[in-house]
């Protein structure tokens, strides 16, 4: 079986789930590069818990977890089954590697994966699970749980973290293509920076440069998941771009691809 690359995933607003732009065109390009998966396990910036937790159901429910959006987006349906199998198997690899974690057989698939997954592999046949934040855990430690998961990739699945760069609601802009905020710019180049010197503590502490991350990571857990997906890497492997823009002026949209 072929190794399955990683990939860092800026989903931004939920009207992304319907829009046609630049943003929605590269993950439909990006779809076209990538080799079908046995399943996808997906980083969520959407389910913080006081744990790691692990959809388990066979069928898991698609949870709409925005509000006040049109209406049509409370319609688009993405019912892809679960795998309680690859639940466990990646419980015990996270044991393994000293995490402890609770498989969630009640957890639902939020939109942080079923709407990118909906421009990635539109046909929902493909199993999907989803992995929750730990609040507790060092963000420092994000890189380990990555590296823990990165086993799978040999064994078919996709890992996805779903979060963004830089993720601001309070100075959000309606209109998607609002002009970014200077702040916005400078903190997701210096993350490209850190990535590409592989500056893992300066990663973790968000605190590139200091006055930026204010605005940018207001609250950790949009950013957290690019920890994770770096830890992903193996020896050697680098993180590219396949995506670069900003969304209502406080939203970097920036995508990674490993392998
Ligand atoms: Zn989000």
């Amino acid at each position: 079986m072929n190794k399955m690359p990683s990939l860092f995933i800026g989903h931004g607003s939920p009207m992304n789930i319907v829009e046609k732009n630049s943003y929605t065109e590269a993950l439909a390009a990006l779809a076209a590069t990538l080799p079908k998966p046995r399943a996808i396990l997906v980083v969520s910036a959407h389910w913080v818990a006081p744990e790691i937790r692990i959809t388990s159901s066979p069928r898991p429910a698609q949870i709409y977890d925005f509000f006040g959006f049109p209406d049509e987006l409370y319609k688009i349906g993405y019912a892809a089954p679960g795998s309680p199998e690859l639940a466990s198997r990646t419980a015990s690899l996270l044991a393994r590697a000293g995490f402890p974690s609770k498989e969630d057989p009640n957890r639902g698939i939020d939109h942080a994966a079923w709407a990118v997954l909906t421009h990635l592999y539109p046909e929902a046949d493909i199993p999907v699970l989803e992995l929750s934040l730990d609040y507790r855990l060092k963000p420092l430690r994000w890189f380990e749980v990555g590296a823990a998961l990165s086993a799978l990739r040999e064994e078919g699945v996709l890992l996805i973290g779903s979060g963004n760069i830089v993720h601001n609601l309070y100075r959000f802009e309606m209109a998607t293509d609002a002009k970014p905020y200077p702040w916005a710019i400078k903190f997701n180049a210096a993350v490209k920076q850190a990535i590409a010197s592989d500056e893992r503590e300066k990663l973790a502490s968000f605190a590139l440069p200091v006055d930026e991350s204010r605005d940018a990571v207001p609250t950790p857990e949009h950013y957290v998941p690019l920890l994770a997906f770096l830890g992903m890497a193996a020896e050697g492997e680098k993180a590219s771009v396949f995506h670069e823009s900003f969304q209502n002026a406080s939203i970097a949209m920036t995508g990674f691809i490993i392998g």
